[in-house]
């Protein structure tokens, strides 16, 4: 058996899925629980892409201690200083360049001749080895690209430092059966190929990220580029638990293993999921809802007489637990404290206070609090961050019913510390309170997306929103949870808001668009 390495790219290719913006502590709950998960290299970010991408990229290399922490970068020097600037304190730096290979990136998008390009190439990754030990390289579109150029270019970058070559199918475009035979030919031709590790980097536009990623692996790939719950661009990237799970369940065909720990699978999507509110859909394979369920009679006879029958892996495998009772009304601060630390979560001592504080105000009108519901309420104290000042929702009031005119009054307080209040009515009660916060705001607003969710089932269950909003033109999402329906939704609303000003505090933009 041949170990395979895992490269997660959720925090930087994944956050580049329309509407997501983690903000910094979220980008480390996230780290810190890919770490938990096992990958052997993650990749957190953009630093030279913009402030915020910088200070969250060092921010994880400063915490995460067993897993290699890598950047992005453009074949371009301050781009390399940048990324080491944010990197040199991780336990394991590393170095991620790309360059576009094809002939239709190198004639439309940068302009260069084959040449220049393999000029640029190997002068980039010299530079970037005088800093780093492990530079990866990428060469952009590789699926759409050269062969004979892609061989060329890629002996003299190994020549010059490289470590890892990484071919990605960034549009999505390959079928497993062609973007093995690249790796085949590659493996064949390259006459250094042995001095570097062969990666994969598949896009889903076409549904076949997964298969392709497992093609380049049976064809020679010894890394695997993907993200959780495969969000990403467009389509996204391979899902790497489909992935993982795909090797392990038929290993007696894939003789590769993997460092991840399995039984953190569905923790890790669930994270992913709540934080960058891209839930996953029911029937998604391994971690959707009803991956699990067997609903028709003739399988659910079969799977009682013997699992087999029907299971070709068990929910436990990945981490899936039936839904507990774990604190109650009556439950103190040390019980409490202690599920914290079997969630797996390290707060601050105030942290935790304001945690307890918001469970025991949920005891209040819930009896049960699940380990969901726990979850919730820390991720929700844990990632907020408290520095800039933000609006505030003081209070907000709604009549409705079948009879009346939904109103909402609402007041709040703004970032420049003032009480303002208004009412306004609406078609119904969850638009009478968005139009009045709408009319307490003062940036541009407009909805673009909104969704409602129950955490866990039973009727006196924890409502979370999820609303998308353009603000003054820029998409952002905000999440929001209360025990009522219309209060998360006002919270998501706020939420969104308050991250636009949060992001335009930390990140004086000189955004650039990055994609491999
Ligand atoms: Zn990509």
């Amino acid at each position: 058996m041949s170990r395979i390495k895992i490269f997660d790219t959720t925090l930087r290719d994944g956050e580049q899925s329309p509407g997501v913006n983690l903000n910094q502590l979220e980008k480390l709950e996230i780290a810190k629980q890919l770490e938990r998960f096992g990958v052997d290299r993650m990749e957190a970010g953009f630093p030279a892409s913009s402030k915020g991408d910088f200070q969250a990229v060092k921010a994880i290399a400063d915490t995460i201690k067993n897993t290699s922490v890598t950047a992005l970068a453009r074949t371009v020097k301050s781009d390399v200083d940048t990324a080491w600037e944010a990197l040199k304190g991780a336990e394991h730096p590393s170095i991620h360049l790309f360059l576009a290979t094809s002939p239709i990136h190198m004639t439309y998008k940068l302009k260069k001749t084959p040449e220049q390009v393999m000029n640029t190439a190997v002068e980039m990754v010299t530079y970037a080895k005088t800093k780093f030990h492990n530079v990866q390289w990428s060469a952009e579109d590789a699926s759409r690209s050269d062969l004979d150029f892609l061989a060329q270019i890629i002996e003299r970058v190994i020549n010059a430092g490289a470590t890892v070559i990484n071919l990605p199918d960034t549009v999505g475009y390959t079928t497993p059966a062609e973007y093995g035979r690249m790796f085949q030919y590659i493996k064949e031709t390259v006459p250094n190929i042995d001095q570097a590790h062969l990666s994969c980097h598949c896009h889903n536009d076409l549904g076949m990220a997964v298969a392709n990623s497992l093609a380049a692996v049976e064809n020679g790939a010894t890394q695997i580029e993907g993200t959780i719950n495969g969000i990403g661009e467009r389509a996204g990237n391979a899902s790497l638990e489909e992935i993982a799970v795909a090797l392990k369940v038929r290993s007696d065909f894939y003789p590769y293993t993997t460092g991840l720990q399995l039984e953190e699978t569905k923790r890790t999507s669930d994270l992913v999921a709540k934080l960058t509110g891209m839930y996953v859909q029911a029937n998604k394979a391994v971690v959707g809802r009803n991956a699990f369920a067997h609903e028709s009679g003739i399988h659910q006879d079969g799977v009682l007489k013997h699992a087999s029958t029907y299971e070709i892996m068990t929910p436990e495998m990945v981490g899936v637990k039936a839904n507990n009772l774990v604190l109650g009304k009556h439950s103190g601060r040390h019980a409490f404290k202690d599920k914290v630390k079997e969630l797996g979560m390290e707060l601050s001592e105030e942290k935790l206070k304001s945690a307890f504080d918001a469970f025991k105000q949920l005891t209040d009108h819930k009896k049960e609090v699940t380990d969901d519901d726990l979850f919730t309420i820390l991720m929700e104290v844990q990632t907020d961050t408290t520095s800039v000042n933000k609006y505030q929702l003081e209070m907000f009031q709604v009549q409705y019913g079948t009879a009346n005119i939904p109103t909402a009054a609402v007041v709040l307080q703004t970032p420049d510390g003032r009480t303002v209040q208004t009412a306004c009515t609406g078609q119904g009660s969850v638009e009478a309170v968005y139009r009045t916060l709408d009319e307490l705001i003062s940036e541009n607003l407009k909805l673009i997306d909104y969704q409602l969710s129950s955490v866990g089932g039973g009727k006196d269950a924890l409502a979370e929103s999820h609303v998308q909003l353009e603000v003054n033109g820029q998409a952002v999402n905000g999440r929001g949870t209360a025990q009522d329906v219309i209060e998360a939704s006002a919270n998501a609303f706020l939420n969104a808001v308050n991250r636009y000003i949060v992001r335009q505090h930390s990140q004086e933009s000189n955004v650039v668009a990055s994609k491999t």
